[in-house]
């Protein structure tokens, strides 16, 4: 029987259900939140929203959510346990830095920010017993920079280390998923045991064959983000992945935040009004049956896939 951590203990991997493998329940900077309070981020009403949005999802039969948010990007464990307690909603932390080139970053070798890291997988978060079931990585528009490779050097030592998947941030556009493929490779990481995220940005199947044919998944994972590409597009791309064959490659997710600090609410809520927990359920599966994907495919996205993800830990932790 295998098991993952999740934030409230650890969970069979057969007990996942529906899992949504990209989203954050808090992205909030820690300097703004330590400088400025409740004035950043008012946290107990934060709390609340966001368990009425995991409830919400659990309605919709969402088992588990795959909380994505790096350290650096103001992941919060107790906020996290908080809402997977109060909601129900078995979540899975993650360890790991975002792309941006923070100065602090820059003088450490990777083993040095390795050995920090791994007691988040074997200890725990942020001295709590909740530890992390996944590792992100991060590559942007910038693309594999000197300090971006040795983060991913990070991710990769994690990942062999602990047995730990790794998931991750791409600029799909620029191509980043290869060249994240190809520093995991060389760093002697089973490509099988990798998401390539934001995959669902484009509508280029030729590109996305190229990343499925070394064995990763890839995270069809903004929905919700149509200004980006259409859920209609979107869907199409999926219909045509799974009429190739490629099924047992895809995961499904929105990158939804319950809040995120880097704009006001109201811009995000115009810019995006179904950014959230529930559009999967609600609006993206009946589109995707419509567009011809069947109900087992869509169970092998959902269930299977997060399942496989997880399993084959062969990390000594
Ligand atoms: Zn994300």
């Amino acid at each position: 029987m295998a098991k993952v951590n999740g934030v409230c203990g650890p969970i069979d991997t057969a007990q996942l259900g529906f899992t949504l493998m990209h989203e954050h329940v808090l992205i909030a900077n820690w300097s703004m939140r330590q400088a400025f309070g409740s004035r950043w981020l008012d946290r107990d009403a934060h709390v609340r929203f966001a368990v009425g949005e995991a409830r919400a999802a659990r309605e919709r039969g969402v088992r588990t959510i795959v909380d994505l948010t790096p350290l650096n990007l103001g992941r919060d464990i107790d906020v996290i346990r908080q809402v997977a307690e109060q909601s129900e909603m078995q979540v899975i932390a993650a360890t790991g830095f975002y792309w941006v080139e923070e100065p602090w970053l820059q003088g450490w070798e990777a083993d040095r920010l390795v050995e920090f890291l791994v007691k988040d997988i074997t200890d725990g978060i942020q001295g709590t017993p909740a530890k992390a079931g996944i590792i992100k990585a991060a590559t942007d528009h910038l693309g594999v920079t000197d300090l971006n490779k040795k983060l991913l050097q990070v991710a990769a030592r994690l990942h062999r280390a602990t047995g730990v998947p790794i998931s991750t941030h791409t600029d799909v556009h620029r191509h980043t998923g290869i060249a994240q493929q190809d520093v995991f490779e060389s760093e002697g990481v089973d490509l099988s045991r990798v998401v390539i995220g934001h995959c669902g940005d484009t509508e280029d199947v030729e590109h996305l064959e190229r990343i499925l044919a070394r064995g990763s998944f890839i995270g069809m994972d903004r929905f919700g983000l149509d200004f980006m590409l259409p859920m209609e597009k979107r869907v199409a791309t999926i219909a045509e992945l799974c009429r190739r064959g490629k099924v047992n490659q895809l995961v499904l997710s929105h990158d939804a935040c319950c809040h995120i600090d880097w704009f006001p609410k109201e811009m995000v809520k115009q810019l995006a009004p179904r950014w959230t927990f529930r559009h999967i359920p609600d609006d993206v599966l009946p589109a995707l049956r419509a567009a011809g994907v069947s109900d087992a495919h869509v169970r092998t996205m959902t269930v299977d896939n997060p399942r496989r993800v997880f399993e084959r830990n062969t990390g000594s932790y």
